[in-house]
């Protein structure tokens, strides 16, 4: 099984509009960072996690020109403001999505069209399904569990997928979560700075977070400009600990 990050970006991107720091100035590839997604493939299977603005580059940069499904952490537009371009994916049976009740109930209503009994042509046929947490189920040949996630108010989904554990855009990641993802092989998870935020994990908290699990290797994903630059930061973090970056793949046992 891969993974490929697709994005690992807060909700702006790095380099963030207007900003001119070391890091949104930065050259290196690895400091570019589009909002956070990813690619989950297992021989032909092909899941998508979160379809975020950016998926139209996304999908072109990575040359993907077939997914099976898509499944949704949460309704905020950097997860899912791409969700028109899942449209070339749905022709002509339809493109099967998977998210919490909350978040399949902000689609319909953001993007109606998408969910129409009677399609307008050459809009997108997407299928929606709710999930449940803990309630595992076969998405496209892939064994999905939905894990309950806080992301402040937002009671949002991670994703444990054979060793993989998802998470983006976590607060606090209640304890029965934690439990299930014990050990687990390859951890990914959101830390967004070195300073408190409200609503997301720093860098201490996903630390302390990866000290709990103790993943083989763990991930940091969601990451905004005051992460500093790539190549300094990620050699300050502890031994199977990295930043992601776009358009890396890493492969999971
Ligand atoms: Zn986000
Ligand atoms: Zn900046
Ligand atoms: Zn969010």
């Amino acid at each position: 099984m891969q993974l490929t990050f697709l994005g690992t970006g807060t909700s702006t991107g790095v380099p963030t509009i207007g900003c001119h720091c070391t890091t949104c100035s930065s050259t290196d590839p690895r400091d570019q960072r589009l909002r956070t997604s990813a690619l989950l493939t297992d021989g032909s299977h092909r899941l998508l996690i979160d379809c975020g603005p950016d998926l139209r580059q996304q999908l072109l940069t990575n040359h993907i020109d077939a997914l099976d499904a898509c499944i949704i952490t949460h309704y905020h537009y950097d997860h899912v403001g791409g969700i028109d371009d899942l449209r070339k994916f749905s022709y002509p049976n339809g493109f099967d999505i998977y998210a919490n009740a909350d978040t399949i109930d902000v689609l319909r209503s953001n993007v109606p069209y998408c969910f129409a009994e009677l399609p307008y042509p050459g809009a997108p046929v997407l299928h929606p399904h709710v999930l449940e947490p803990f309630q595992a189920c076969d998405i496209a040949g892939f064994n999905v569990v939905p894990l309950p996630i806080n992301h402040y108010l937002m009671d949002i989904l991670g994703f444990k997928i054979g060793n993989l554990a998802y998470i983006t855009d976590a607060k606090v990641i209640p304890p029965e979560t934690i439990e299930a993802i014990r050990g687990i092989d390859t951890l990914v998870v959101n830390a967004l700075r070195p300073k408190e935020h409200i609503s997301h994990m720093n860098l201490t908290d996903a630390l302390n977070v990866i000290n709990v699990v103790k993943p083989r290797q763990a991930w940091l994903v969601h990451i905004c400009h005051d992460m500093g630059l790539y190549a300094e930061r990620n050699s300050s973090l502890p031994d199977g600990v990295n930043l992601a970056y776009d358009n890396l793949t890493i492969e999971i046992p």
